[in-house]
């Protein structure tokens, strides 16, 4: 075991979410084997730790969002405290925390809104699937619209084809009090029994072999009670040259080919239209969204696209965008040409070139929105060993003189919510869902969670 280094090595995390609390477990697990000792401040914007885990993750998934014990647990180490509702780049500044700690690990995730750049993609009817998603999993005071627009939308069209479009589709094509047992926020609930959709269709671009979604949250699609799936022009879309790309492909392409095989129920409550080789070119309406104008795409036996002139209207109220997410609000640090990630070598961020100890990335904002929690784990594992391994040179450098989060935050009149904050708006999600009789319910104001903080709910 090497020497212990002189003093602890203060690291600020920013970002609660998988990556970031998995970076802070793999960081407090393995600094003694380092010869190091850390002391941790992680940093949330939202009130509430677990970023896309709780705010992300479908509520009818409760065994992955039960991750969150595992998350909890690293938040709850000795050595960490967490400062949630506090927002790098508005409550504390980048240099700010820069000036007090000896590392900062930067976990922002990537996944806000990436527009379609289509005409009338400002229309009221037209939301992002970050919008539907953090409306449904309870954001606080978030998609409000949404449960509007599910009030008189009957036709419902979800661009994008990976799993956030499945799972718009899916939650969205339930019916009535099909998610009651899941820890949806009770408004939310409401606003899905009262839903008068009854066609949702999921609009891909390339062939179905060229989708990224995976093939168990695919075959859900076809086990939601009272609805059926469609797959459109099913011969054209199905039958393509060629092998598929890869092994997810081809079970895809065997469900989509079983359920293209079934006879139509006209009976049914709600249908799942998925259609392919099809782009969006404009969203048609004149206040209200009336419709998406899309055009057929031809595909090439090198699985390029193009298109082929022949346009139609597909009649839709709401029009959902979920062709992917970008990294934004990130204060000060450099991104790539795409809007991704933020370059960096095994981690450590990379400035003009050069890869600079004491600042690093991890999970999403480090690689993109892609992958799933389990990859965010490795991930900040891999990151987390960077981070010790610079220990020693970045302990060499002068202590950290800058104030302290708590003397900056004071100074704001902020006040942070803590590990024994969450706590307590955990028993009262775990109350309110007892009394509803599900295991818990997710509050989605502020003014409820303040309210838990209280002691009243
Ligand atoms: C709709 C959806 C469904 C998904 N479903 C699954 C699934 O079923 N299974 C699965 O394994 N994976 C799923 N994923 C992927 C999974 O959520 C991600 O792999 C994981 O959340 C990435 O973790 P992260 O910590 O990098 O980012 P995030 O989870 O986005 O966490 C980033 C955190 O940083 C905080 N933050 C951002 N900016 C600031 C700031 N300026 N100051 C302070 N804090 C800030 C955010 O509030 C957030 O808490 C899903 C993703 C989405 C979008």
């Amino acid at each position: 075991m090497p020497d212990p280094l002189p003093r602890p090595l203060r690291v600020a995390v920013v970002g609660a979410g998988p990556s970031g609390a998995y970076l802070v477990d793999a960081l407090t697990r393995h600094a003694a084997e380092a010869g190091v000792d850390v002391l941790v401040d992680v940093v949330e914007r939202l009130p509430t730790p677990f970023g896309l885990l709780r705010y992300g993750v479908a509520p009818d998934h409760p065994k992955i969002r039960s991750l969150r014990l595992v998350l909890e647990r690293a938040l709850s180490e000795p050595r960490v405290r967490l400062w949630a509702d506090v927002e790098v780049g508005s409550h504390v500044t980048a240099e700010e925390l820069l000036a007090q700690s000896d590392a900062v690990v930067w976990a922002l995730g990537a996944s806000a809104d990436r527009p379609l750049g289509i005409p009338g993609e400002d229309l009221p009817g037209c939301v992002s699937a970050v919008e539907v998603v953090g409306w449904y999993c309870g954001v606080p005071d978030a998609g409000a619209r949404v449960a509007e627009l599910l009030r008189r939308s009957r036709e419902v069209v979800v661009v994008g084809a990976g799993n956030v479009a499945l799972d718009v589709v899916r939650i969205l094509a339930k019916g009535p009090h099909a998610l009651d047992a899941t820890d949806m926020p009770l408004r939310v609930l409401e606003a899905l029994d009262a839903s008068r959709v009854r066609r949702v269709t999921l609009l891909g671009r390339r062939g179905p072999a060229q989708a990224t979604f995976t093939t168990k949250e695919l075959r859900e699609l076809g086990a939601i009670p009272g609805a059926q799936v469609v797959v459109e022009d099913a011969r054209a879309a199905l039958d393509l040259p060629g092998p598929a790309p890869t092994r997810t492909a081809e079970r895809n392409l065997a469900v989509l080919r079983e359920w293209a095989a079934r006879p139509s129920d006209p009976a049914v409550e709600r249908e799942v239209r998925l259609r392919f080789l099809t782009r969006p070119l404009r969203i048609v309406g004149d206040g209200d969204v009336t419709g998406l104008e899309v055009e057929r795409n031809a595909l090439g036996a090198d699985g390029s696209i193009s298109g082929t002139g022949e346009t139609e209207v597909l009649p839709a109220q709401m029009v959902v965008r979920a062709a992917g997410s970008r990294v934004t609000g990130v204060p000060g640090l450099p991104v790539n040409e795409a809007g991704t990630a933020v370059p960096n070598v095994g981690g450590r961020v990379v400035r003009d070139g050069r890869a600079q100890p004491g600042e690093y990335v991890t999970g999403w904002l480090a690689h993109g929105p892609v992958g799933v929690i389990g990859d965010a784990k490795a991930d900040a594992n891999r990151t987390a060993a960077t981070v010790l391994a610079d220990a020693a040179g970045l302990l060499a450098r002068p202590a950290p003189s800058g104030p302290t989060l708590d003397e900056v935050l004071r100074g704001r009149g902020r006040a942070p919510l803590s590990m024994a904050d969450w706590a307590r708006i955990d028993a009262a999600e775990t109350a309110l869902g007892r009394a509803h009789g599900r295991e818990r319910t997710t509050l989605d104001t502020r003014e409820d969670i303040l309210a838990a903080l209280r002691g009243e709910i």
